[in-house]
């Protein structure tokens, strides 16, 4: 923790703590929030969290997490996570650097400091926001207190569950051994068999450590209740000419269909949409990236149980909620890979009395949804034009969710993209995925896929819209 807070003392244990900006979250939102901020305006801030450094869950994320993807795309906006490189070897060659846990938790540390350095940032950490404007170190016991004018920033209106740090969300009988995704680095003898319970992206992530590990596929039996979309990594790439292509498709495919089941079977014909078994139909968006390796490691794990969610686990036995009952054998590690890791909270205005509530502004990429209300917060004074250009969008789960995100991201990025010095701005951050950064040559291809974007954004906004709304 920093030395002692600007402030004077008001009771025996409380200082006032003289800022602009109180930020409850030093996770990637409330980073990328207050470096833009600090960055575009002389505002003080203090940005506090209860864990003992910047990162957020990052800092308890199971130790063979990489970011799913581009290293470019996350972070803040003033410095680039990763150095922009290309991957030379291995299954994603030639696509962007992804990065590890290891590096995004000393990134964010580092963005802390050049922060910090400017003289106008207190970072609190091991310490709690109470409420009533009030924070209580958890170490200490010291409490501060923010003024009146003083925002409260909530930056974890989104925070993820993560399983290291929430039970299973199903019973656990005596004997069954059931472990967070995080300790399967931590076994001391190899089971004869594991089950992987989980649909997103954690799941994914275990079950491709597991074979990488040399498990053999048919040791793994992986609790699916939904077969999830992926987005396709090797198109989610900083190069605009290649990362355009992805909502011309979604556009394109939305303008030619009746149905949301109908816009994802054409994207992935168009090879943008992934599934892990082409013989059933996805019912979950929340679309994160995967590789095309990773697509065939996860098909050849062929022991799937799709009978809704686990109720309880006994040894030797699965129980679901539906009733049905699964054997499996005694000596199973059950992988707990079920905590709710993409958060879907009401959508409410970003500004609000006293209060900025970050959410995701364009479709997905939340950091750099976080850069953006940042950018505004210290460059406009009206928070109803505030709110106007930075309305909130949602992340993807149900397909209606997915395709309500893509269109309230889309008309979110025409609303802050039509102010000249957001879109300058903008064309400056790596965390934009859909940026053509200045002195970008141009190309054929760049043209062809600018066209194509052109000419399907409307009628694919109107049709997304109405299947939504339809679903
Ligand atoms: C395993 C995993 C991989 C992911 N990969 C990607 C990816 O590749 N790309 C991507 O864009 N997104 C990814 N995500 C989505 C991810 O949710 C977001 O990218 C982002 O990291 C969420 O950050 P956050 O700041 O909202 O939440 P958090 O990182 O959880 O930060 C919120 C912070 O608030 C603190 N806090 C909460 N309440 C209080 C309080 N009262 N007082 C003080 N502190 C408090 C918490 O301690 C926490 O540190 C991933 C998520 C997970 C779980």
């Amino acid at each position: 923790m920093d030395a002692a807070p600007r402030g004077c003392h008001r009771g025996p244990m409380e200082e006032t703590l003289d800022v602009d900006h109180l930020v409850v979250g030093a996770g990637a939102m409330g980073m990328a929030y207050a470096d833009a901020l600090v960055d575009h305006s002389d505002a003080r801030v203090a940005v506090v969290d209860r864990r003992h450094a910047p990162g957020g869950h990052w800092l308890e994320a199971y130790p063979f997490v990489r970011l799913h993807q581009s290293a470019s795309f996350y972070g803040v906006a003033s410095t680039m996570l990763g150095g922009g490189r290309l991957q030379e070897h291995g299954p994603e060659a030639g696509l962007q650097e992804r990065a590890s846990q290891p590096e995004i938790v000393a990134y964010f540390a580092r963005a802390a400091d050049r922060m910090r350095r400017t003289g106008r940032v207190e970072l609190l950490t091991g310490a709690d926001f109470v409420g009533d404007r009030t924070v209580v170190s958890r170490v200490s016991g010291r409490r501060w207190v923010v003024p009146e004018p003083c925002r409260i920033v909530d930056a974890r209106y989104l925070a993820p569950s993560i399983p290291a740090e929430s039970p299973p969300p199903f019973a656990v009988g005596d004997g069954a051994r059931v472990v967070p995704v995080n300790d399967l680095v931590r076994l001391e003898e190899a089971p004869g068999h594991y089950v992987v319970v989980g649909s997103g992206k954690t799941a994914t992530d275990a079950c491709v450590w597991l074979l990488g590990q040399g498990v053999d596929p048919g040791a793994i039996c992986w609790v699916r209740p939904r077969d999830p979309w992926m987005l396709n990594r090797a198109l989610i790439q900083p190069d605009p000419a290649v990362f355009l292509g992805v909502p011309a498709a979604i556009f394109e495919s939305a303008a030619a269909s009746t149905s949301l089941d109908e816009v994802f079977l054409r994207l992935e014909e168009a090879g943008v949409m992934l599934r892990i078994d082409r013989s059933v139909t996805p019912t979950m968006a929340k679309a994160p990236t995967l590789g095309e390796w990773e697509l065939a490691l996860l098909r050849s794990v062929e022991d799937v149980v799709r009978r809704g969610h686990l109720a309880a686990v006994e040894r030797g036995r699965l129980h679901f909620t539906d009733g049905s009952t699964v054997q499996v054998p005694d000596d199973a590690v059950v992988v707990h890979c079920a905590a709710d890791g993409l958060k879907n909270p009401p959508l409410v205005p970003v500004w609000q009395p006293g209060l900025i509530t970050l959410q995701p502004v364009r479709a997905g990429f939340p950091c750099f949804g976080a850069a953006v209300t940042g950018y505004v917060e210290a460059t406009r004074d009206d928070d109803d034009e505030k709110n106007r250009l930075c309305p909130p969008s949602r992340f993807g789960d149900s397909l209606a969710q997915w395709a309500e995100m893509n269109v309230r991201g889309t008309r979110a990025s025409m609303a802050f993209g039509a102010e000249p010095d957001i879109a300058d701005w903008a064309a400056t951050v790596a965390l934009n995925p859909a940026r053509v950064p200045p002195g970008h040559p141009g190309s054929p291809e760049l043209d062809r896929v600018r066209a194509r974007l052109a000419a399907s954004t409307g009628p694919g906004l109107v049709a997304l819209e109405q299947m939504a709304r339809g679903a």
